[in-house]
């Protein structure tokens, strides 16, 4: 299943999540099934970041965004830790600090912006400008109103400059959320994670539910599409987001560098020379050598 096509949000198109199963799972029928095909995944997204790391020219962008206890942190952890650290980052979007607020609701997204050859993680985003901020009328409406326009402006820059970008929506259900903090409350090692807010969030759900299915359906575009994927299955949420990145960075034409150098001068000039120096390569095949 190609779930780039199944789960994108067309530009243009209206989005109800109440009409999206946040327990879809595709013709999957377990994790224990699906776990091979996300390894595959995450195996082909480690090669493509080592190649768009090499290339230079290009860069990643992926933009997750849910409510809370919806797998931001899991897929962080599952989907991206197989790339290599050198050119992979990731940032958290909390409550502004008074130097962010300072600035306009861009300028921390834009310092963060992947540079060439970099894969970058927004965990939270510019999008909590238009969720959290709309939600809890932090600004008013014809100042949050005018930002899915400042939005659009903003990812044409970045895409200009050649970054990809991939917005993901983790859809879970109410009921699900609470499960999950239920299980928080039960293990000690993830008290720390549990605020009242939480809870009292949840009081909220509707508006959130408004502010997204409008956030996602006017900012999905061609080139910056949103993905909404059902996340009550943590392991299809890591099936699904594996897939698209991976399909997506496949496509993007990475290509190994020409090589600058003159190699078999290289070779024999300085290797040749150390061989003959240790005395090593002495009296052993051709294949011995060149395993050495
Ligand atoms: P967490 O992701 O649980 O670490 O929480 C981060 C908190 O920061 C969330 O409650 C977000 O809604 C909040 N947050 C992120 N960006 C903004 C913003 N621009 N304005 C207000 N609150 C924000
Ligand atoms: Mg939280």
């Amino acid at each position: 299943m190609d779930y780039r096509k199944k789960l994108v949000v067309e530009p243009g198109s209206k989005v109800r999540l109440s009409k999206i199963d946040p327990s879809y799972s595709g013709e999957h029928e377990s994790h224990e099934k699906a776990l091979p095909e996300i390894q595959a995944n995450v195996e082909r997204m480690d090669k493509l970041q080592y190649l768009l790391y090499a290339d230079g020219s290009q860069s990643l962008l992926v933009v997750l965004q849910a409510l809370d206890a919806a797998g931001k942190d899991g897929v962080i952890r599952h989907v991206f830790s197989g790339m290599n650290p050198q050119g992979t980052f990731v940032f958290g979007f909390k409550q502004p600090s008074k130097d962010e607020a300072a600035h306009d609701f861009l300028w921390r997204a834009h310092l963060r912006t992947p540079e060439k050859g970099e894969v970058v993680v927004f965990n939270r985003s510019h999008y909590e400008d238009v969720l959290v901020v709309r939600v809890h009328k932090l600004v008013e409406r014809r100042v949050w109103s005018k930002r899915y326009d400042l939005i659009n402006d903003f990812e044409k820059i970045l895409i200009q400059n050649r970054t990809t970008i991939l917005k993901f929506f983790l859809h879970i259900s109410p009921e699900e959320q609470l499960a999950r903090f239920k299980q928080r409350l039960d293990d000690p090692s993830r008290h720390w994670k549990i605020s009242e807010s939480d809870y009292s969030e949840r009081e909220l759900w509707p508006q959130y539910v408004e502010a997204y299915e409008d956030a996602v359906a006017l900012t999905s575009t061609k080139r910056a599409p949103w993905y909404i994927i059902p996340a009550n299955h943590k392991w299809f949420r890591n099936l699904a987001v594996s897939q698209i990145v991976a399909d997506t960075m496949d496509e993007m034409g990475l290509k190994l560098p020409p090589t600058r150098v003159n190699i078999a001068d290289i070779s024999r000039k300085y290797h040749a020379a150390a061989r003959a120096k240790t005395g090593k390569g002495k009296g052993r095949t051709k294949e011995a050598v060149k395993a050495e």
